[in-house]
């Protein structure tokens, strides 16, 4: 599973511009629990062969209310679920009460913690830190966020301190992947059914495999076999758990949902046609799609909809949802069973197309006749030339395009190849990724 840097401090210390600069990304997912304030972010980020989860804690004020702030369940429970804290604090202001508050707080809970100290820009880094050791949470590491000053050094030092733990991990996770089947995560925002279907999915008629030893400590992954097929789910809405008390923010985790796409082959994203299409979801499904994972869409609570409630959620998602056209959707009932049986089909077969193998004469001579039937267009006079294309990779695949003049492709023309290669292939059930090489 990836592990995961939680950024903790007082509110405009910088916690969202290195939440920005770590992930890179724009698809940040935000929590978003009816009644709670939304403001953690969270996003996948990746240095090298280092890939990590990473929250920004949002507003600590430690100053008046900052033990009464960490407190807060959702602070706290990023906490929980963080490897790593990374105690950020502002050189500009120097050591304030709040830092130490904070400090005090963070060290009690017993996990690695960082001490960075952000906005070292214009300052002497080593007269300005020397202050911070005060703090006694460990050397203070300087950082200006803003310009990525120091910021790959401070990753170097938290994946460094993790990489042994991740490795084991990893040899854990992928022991039997082969045997243990494809590893399918059933994501969806709270309440769309998750819990329902997972229990439907490995239902009484099913054998249930034992806990392999070792996985037992809060099991996420379950092995279970249907018609012989040995199959892998990954539990994020807490079902294993369903003997404890659990409340609405312990049970959905956009941590586990994010590890559980990163660890999985296929995703079955679940909707819920009673209550519509919300931001979530398609926050949800454009991490997905940056994922590159398989996908199967299951739009579930289908039952005693009302005709004219079917067609408006049908032409919801399509305008919502219009960039996951590509996954084959199931109208389910997770309560009644109708639909479920044909989810783990499509499952493989989406986990088929993404793994296919695509030969180079096959796609250079359906390159050829895409690029004949549409040619790209002129740049400065001359025509983009599109040689030839093989496969660079399989779960995505990904399509090579070699040619010259590469770089002025349009958007509007790698959609069209996208598409053209997409449907000639019948690809379906999977992000189909493209890149282009150029000779000259
Ligand atoms: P947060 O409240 O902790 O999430 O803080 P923000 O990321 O919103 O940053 C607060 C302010 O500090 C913004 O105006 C940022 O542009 C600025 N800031 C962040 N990092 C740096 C830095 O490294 N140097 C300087 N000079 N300003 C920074
Ligand atoms: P989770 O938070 O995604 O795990 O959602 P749950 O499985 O706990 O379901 C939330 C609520 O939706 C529960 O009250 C379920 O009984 C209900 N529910 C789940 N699936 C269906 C369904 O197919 N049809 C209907 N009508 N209700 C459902």
């Amino acid at each position: 599973m990836l592990p995961v840097i939680a950024l903790i401090g007082r509110p405009n210390v910088g916690k969202s511009t290195l939440f920005n600069r770590l992930t890179q990304t724009r698809d940040a997912l935000v929590a978003d629990y009816p009644g709670l304030t939304r403001d953690r972010q969270y996003g996948i980020g990746r240095l090298g062969d280092c890939a990590y989860i990473v929250v920004d804690t949002g507003g600590l004020s430690g100053a008046d209310s900052g033990v009464e702030m960490l407190m807060e369940r959702q602070v706290r429970q990023a906490i929980a679920e963080a490897d790593h804290l990374v105690f950020l604090v502002d050189a500009r202001d120097g050591c304030m009460s709040g830092d130490f508050a904070i400090a005090a707080e963070l060290r009690r809970t017993g996990k690695p913690l960082t001490l960075a100290v952000n906005k070292i820009d214009g300052h002497d880094p080593h007269l300005i830190c020397a202050e911070f050791h005060s703090l006694g949470v460990g050397d203070p590491h300087p950082i200006a966020a803003n310009d990525g000053r120091g910021v790959l050094k401070l990753l170097d030092s938290l994946c460094a301190h993790w990489m042994a733990a991740a490795d084991e991990l990893t040899a854990e996770v992928s022991a039997g992947p082969d045997d243990a089947g494809i590893r399918i995560a059933v994501v969806g925002r709270p309440n769309v059914g998750k819990s329902t279907l997972i229990n439907r999915l490995l239902g009484e008629e099913r054998v249930i495999a034992a806990d392999s030893p070792g996985t037992t400590r809060d099991s996420v992954f379950i092995p279970f076999t249907i018609n012989e097929r040995q199959y892998t789910l990954i539990d994020t809405a807490g079902v294993r758990r369903r003997g404890k008390v659990v409340d609405l923010i312990e049970k959905f985790s956009i941590i586990k949902t994010l590890q559980a796409i990163d660890a999985c082959h296929v995703a079955i994203l679940v909707l819920d046609a009673a209550s519509g299409i919300s931001e979530q979801d398609a926050s949800l499904a454009a991490q997905l799609i940056e994922s590159g994972r398989a996908l199967v869409i299951a739009i579930n609570k289908w039952d005693g909809l009302l005709p004219e409630r079917r067609l408006q959620i049908k032409e919801d998602i399509a305008r919502k949802l219009a960039f996951l056209d590509f996954a084959e959707q199931h109208r389910i009932s997770a309560l009644h069973g109708s639909g479920v049986g044909l989810l783990l089909e499509a499952a493989e077969r989406a986990f088929a197309n993404a793994t296919r193998d695509l030969p180079t004469p096959l796609l250079t001579r359906l390159l050829a006749e895409t690029v004949q039937e549409h040619p790209p267009p002129l740049v400065h006079g001359h025509r983009i030339k599109l040689r030839y294309a093989h496969q660079g990779g399989r779960n995505p695949p990904l399509i090579i395009i070699h040619g010259n003049q590469t770089d002025a492709v349009p958007d509007s023309y790698r959609r069209y190849l996208i598409n053209r290669f997409r449907s000639r292939l019948d690809i379906k059930g999977t992000p189909l990724r493209l890149e282009f090489k150029s000779g000259s």
